[in-house]
């Protein structure tokens, strides 16, 4: 139908296709396509975006009319036009007419929620104790926070992002937070009911690499390691999120590192590189190291080594998958005190002198600047792609 829309619909194509498209799916995606172009250059005229989108004049002047009937786009004036003729009309999408809210379930011991703007900025924040809530205890201390955080909302919501920990599968049941104490909790479809909002639940690492990827200005192809209370990591390929058959993609905390064991885990095996690398052990051990040490000079020796130790395991264990991929991107979320310095040196190291430096020579590991919003901005995206269709 139109000179990018159909090359945009064969290359999101699954290489087995099995329903045909369907004239509303071109009008959505349309729809879409516009919204998107909006939601990342703001301030275009109708016929910037049938330049920008490939898309008719009439066909634009057509969705606009219909986005500003649902006030999703705004006109914002006219441009200073040097030329004679009657200068454009400017739009943009309206950006204070909704707003978003986010629930960060990943912390061990507080809830985080946010109100933000469809920019991703967060407007106001709360939290609360977890307390040791477990089970339906957490899933009315997840319940009550979110009815707060509802509260101050100042605009109509457009919906709320959830990212929990654990593995989320694509309906948003947490099908085990071991944290939480929840095997398949129907997270998604009990808020839905409760608040009568549209609501996305997805894993906290998954969440963090889509705020990378729609604030962070990462690509196409990304990975990202989050290190807390446990090791996870989000993966986007080709701008995708990658969820894997069980859900589980990117859950590599428990994955043993080489065949040297290591410190026992948690979940019973040795090495597992969350035994290695997570927070609670990484600060443990610094702990020991410092109160076992004669002089300064060698509490740092020993601190450098434990920082560096963990970075190389970080590194064994993403060095096939960096291979595989052909990744060039690695972010990492987490305590920049443990993770910015020897850590992640170590962990480039590890992948530079492991990989073939032909096909890895340019690859960058950086910690993030999203700071500790990561998983409420993420969590925002999920929100807005499934509203609106833009990220
Ligand atoms: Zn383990």
């Amino acid at each position: 139908m139109t000179a990018l829309g159909a090359p945009r619909m064969i290359q999101d194509r699954a290489l087995r296709p099995n329903t045909k498209v369907l004239p509303e799916h071109i009008r959505l995606n349309n729809r879409t396509l516009v919204l998107q172009t909006l939601y990342r250059t703001g301030l275009q005229s109708r016929a910037d975006l049938a330049r920008e989108t490939g898309l008719t004049r009439v066909t634009v002047s057509d969705l606009i009319s219909e986005l500003m009937g649902e006030n999703l786009v705004i006109e914002l004036g006219q441009r200073q036009e040097s030329r004679p003729g009657k200068p454009a009309t400017l739009l943009d999408i309206n950006r204070a007419a909704f707003q978003i809210i986010s629930l960060d379930l990943s912390g061990h011991t507080r809830l985080r929620g946010a109100v933000l703007s469809l920019d991703g900025a967060v407007l106001s924040s709360s939290g609360l104790d977890l307390a040791g809530a477990r089970g339906e205890a957490a899933f009315d201390k997840v319940a009550e926070l979110l009815a707060q955080v509802i509260a101050r909302a100042t605009a109509p919501i457009l919906g709320v992002g959830i990212g929990s920990p654990g593995i989320v599968d694509r309906a948003g049941v947490v099908r085990n937070a071991p944290n939480l104490g929840w095997r398949d909790q129907p997270l998604q479809a009990r808020l839905q009911d409760t608040t009568g909002l549209p609501v996305r639940v997805v894993n906290d690492a998954n969440a963090a690499v889509l705020a990378e990827h729609s604030f962070g200005g990462a690509d196409h192809d990304l990975l990202l390691v989050k290190v807390g209370h446990g090791v996870g990591a989000g993966l986007l390929i080709g701008g995708r999120a990658i969820f894997g058959e069980r859900f589980a993609a990117g859950e590599i905390g428990h994955v043993v590192v080489g065949t040297d064991d290591g410190p026992l885990c948690a979940c019973g095996k040795s090495g597992c590189l969350e035994a290695w690398l997570s927070v609670p052990r990484l600060t443990a051990a610094i702990h020991d190291a410092t109160a076992a040490a004669a002089t300064p000079a060698d509490a740092e020796r020993a601190i450098f080594d434990i920082l560096s130790e963990a970075g190389r395991r970080l590194g064994i264990i993403l060095a096939p998958v960096v291979g595989a991929l052909n990744l060039l991107e690695i972010v990492l979320s987490g305590p920049p005190e443990l993770l910015d310095g020897a850590l992640s040196a170590a962990t480039v190291e590890t992948l530079r002198s492991r990989t073939m430096a032909t096909e890895t020579g340019d690859l960058t590991l950086r910690m993030t600047a999203q700071g500790e919003d990561i998983v409420l901005r993420g969590a925002a995206v999920m929100v807005l792609s499934a509203q609106l269709g833009v990220s």
